[in-house]
């Protein structure tokens, strides 16, 4: 490959679209009059840094509007000196074409700067969704852009503002809630990670899976298609499955993000999910595969709701609609790409075939089934980011903000969200917050593990076991909050246990992502024997052998549970006197430590309700039978804010645990936690009271 100028002179002489002092749509207007058609398609085209890696100049010559990095796919040396020098490349030869239209490079940057060694791993979103601090959320985001930005890239594809409404479904992780009302006040994350836009330590966000990607059903028919075929051609059948509602229940549950997050957060893109809608009103049976939405994707979101940003599609999202001529055909056909780019998505995810996209999209349009006002329309919107984003003025990324990476301000912000994001599910006889001076014994395959404790979409797309990063384990963090413990460690619990000790278990799950966590479907035929018993929503009979060792022969025990979604441990219940989800916190495992040793108070508050069983499953706050071990909103307090209401929660929940409280008090507690959050703290008093039986 030739190489490029490592940087490109602009010259506005003349050229309207290149002088910063004209207004956006001005500039939009006069670039687009002067492109070609294949100029055009090539804005709207987005390949995978994989394909163009060791020949960029494909870049130039495909004339690509972006590049993307699918999680996991690592550079040769994964530093963020090594992430910065390939975007800036990549964008040398964008700035090389005939009009210097500068690339966007995008990455899912779900809980921090995930596929990047060395950054600052938040909690996933399913931790953050128990903060219920939008403040926090804004930090998070400022914090999250500043290190995505410092190794070149301007957008990311997040935050997920999908609402998890079946644990079983592999992303519930990325869920902030069940219940809409959890993602809406914190998708002031948006605010953080774009700022105003211009400012170059800010990024693009992408609000995703739209919509109704976490309200999903089984797919028989992509089950159907995947008979015969080899694992890697296999489509995911809960993610990426049907949702079966009626247009109330959807604008009601999976539409709600949507409106906040584009009119008051202004976010800059929207990723269609993968998933199909299927009306109830318009009798069951006939889905619609979100990519070829126009109903949602032009008239809902883009009219009715001024959606001004650009639609991203999915991974190969327009490969999924099914072409009637070509059922059994999984890859591209011209009936796909006319489908899809007329349905209103604007750039298309195709990371390995972009340059056929490109050809089926020209053909579609030079005959007259695309037209050229919906092409005109699409680059106007991708236009329209590049220039706000300040992309034409900085095409290329400095070289001296790297040091943002991973840095000491963000890894405190990190440790302060995962001490808040931390529920306190159980715990007799006040044995929280523990004694810094205390004899610990610490077990379980998760208490000494960075990488379950980051989960997916850290450095690999689906996680991976071990030491994949730079962080402190939650022995770690033990160790650092409370150095005068007395501390004996053993993963299996086989070092003897002393009596008198208390016990730290910590259990849970392993990684994954995307349908490889979904509980039943063809994906977890090449599981490990260990992740299809953590499908089961259970604990794991090796995590409950811990549990009954250790809390059998100690005085006391602290169970923690380092997982993506809640695990049924009913039948262990009895014998932890202390139970706190911990979710994925991430790198900063000392946030776990400083709550368990009350260097900061446990406030955390469920987000998700925590089943009894799996037979209960899908179980959410709403439903006319609610009957779960805890409640959507549960969490004890060990100190911290007093908001309105909360002297009511309390007694509410001392009345629970006293065995005061009514028959029937989850569901009055779990609407009394919507009320709070909806900003209706006299009906949340109101519910509470009566929980605590005081009406
Ligand atoms: C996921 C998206 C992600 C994209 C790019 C897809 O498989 O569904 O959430 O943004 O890959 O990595």
């Amino acid at each position: 490959a030739t190489a490029k100028p490592a940087s490109v002179v602009i010259n506005a002489n003349g050229m309207a679209y290149l002088n910063s002092r004209l207004p956006v749509e001005w500039r939009v207007a006069d670039l687009v009059r002067r492109m070609t058609l294949q100029e055009k398609i090539g804005q709207m085209t987005q390949a995978e840094r994989g394909m163009v890696f060791d020949n960029p100049d494909l870049i130039e010559q495909w004339m690509l509007g972006s590049v993307l990095s699918g999680g996991g796919s690592t550079p040769p040396t994964n530093t963020p000196e090594a992430w910065l020098t390939m975007v800036n490349r990549f964008q040398a030869e964008a700035m090389s074409t005939r009009l210097q239209i500068p690339m966007i490079y995008g990455i899912d940057a779900v809980h921090g700067h995930g596929n990047v060694y060395g950054a600052t791993i938040f909690p996933h979103n399913i931790g953050l969704g128990a903060t219920r601090d939008p403040k926090l959320m804004e930090q998070i985001g400022e914090a999250t852009a500043a290190e995505v930005r410092a190794t070149g890239i301007p957008w990311d594809f997040s935050p997920c503002i999908c609402i998890s409404r079946d644990e079983r479904w592999g992303r519930t992780y990325e869920s902030l809630s069940e219940d809409p009302s959890v993602a809406i006040k914190l998708a002031s994350i948006i605010d953080g990670m774009q700022g105003r836009l211009g400012d170059p330590s800010r990024v693009l966000a992408t609000a995703k899976h739209y919509a109704g990607d976490g309200d999903t059903e089984f797919d028989t028919a992509a089950a159907e298609f995947n008979v015969g075929r080899p694992w890697y051609e296999q489509r995911y059948t809960i993610d990426q499955g049907i949702t079966v509602t009626s247009r109330q229940d959807f604008a009601r549950l999976d539409f709600s993000p949507y409106p906040p997050a584009i009119k008051e957060h202004k976010v800059g893109s929207v990723m269609p999910s993968f998933s199909s809608i299927d009306w109830t009103e318009d009798g069951v049976g006939n889905p619609t595969k979100m990519h070829a939405n126009r109903e949602l994707i032009t008239d809902l979101l883009k009219d009715r709701t001024n959606f001004r940003g650009f639609v991203i599609s999915d991974w190969e999202g327009i490969h999924q609609i099914p072409d009637p001529a070509e059922p059994t055909n999984g890859g591209l056909t011209a009936y796909k790409v006319r489908v899809g780019v007329n349905a209103g998505t604007d750039m298309f995810m195709e990371p390995n075939t972009a340059k056929q996209f490109e050809d089926l999209l020209l053909a579609e349009v030079q005959a007259g089934r695309v037209s050229q006002s919906r092409i005109d329309d699409a680059v106007r919107r991708i236009l329209r980011k590049k220039f706000e984003l300040g992309l034409f003025e900085r095409p290329f990324a400095p070289t001296d903000k790297v040091g943002e990476v991973g840095s000491a301000a963000h890894r405190a912000l990190a440790r302060e969200a995962v001490a808040k994001s931390q529920v306190l599910l159980k715990n007799s006889g006040g044995l929280l917050p523990l004694s810094r001076n205390a004899h610990l014994y610490v077990a379980g395959r998760n208490a000494d593990n960075l990488g379950n404790q980051t989960g997916g979409w850290t450095i690999q797309w689906q996680g991976v076991s071990g030491d994949p990063t730079v962080g402190t384990t939650i022995l770690e963090g033990i160790r650092q909050v409370a150095p005068s413990a007395t501390v004996t460690y053993s993963a299996d619990a086989s070092a003897p246990i002393s009596a008198g000790d208390i016990g730290v278990v910590v259990v849970g799950e392993t990684p994954y992502a995307e349908g490889f966590g979904d509980v039943s479907g063809p994906e977890c035929g090449f599981c490990t024997p260990e992740q299809l018993e953590e499908k089961s929503l259970s604990l794991q009979a090796g995590d409950k052998a811990v549990i009954d060792r250790v809390c059998g022969a100690v005085s006391r025990c602290v169970v923690l549970v380092v997982s993506g979604r809640p695990q049924v441990l009913t039948d262990q219940i009895g014998q932890i006197d202390a139970l706190v989800a911990s979710w994925l916190p991430g790198s900063e495992g000392a946030g776990v430590a400083d709550v368990l040793f009350g260097r900061r108070p446990l406030t955390g508050r469920l987000s998700m309700t925590w089943p009894r069983s799996v037979a209960q499953v899908p179980i959410n706050v709403g439903d006319a039978s609610y009957d779960p071990l805890f409640p959507f909103g549960w969490g004890l307090r060990t100190g911290g804010h007093h908001a309105v209401g909360d002297d009511a929660r309390d007694a509410a929940e001392q009345a629970v645990l006293s065995g005061q409280a009514p028959s029937g008090w989850a569901k009055l507690f779990a609407e009394a936690d919507r009320a709070s959050l909806s900003d209706d703290p006299a009906t949340a008093v109101t519910l509470l009271a009566r929980v605590a039986g005081k009406e």
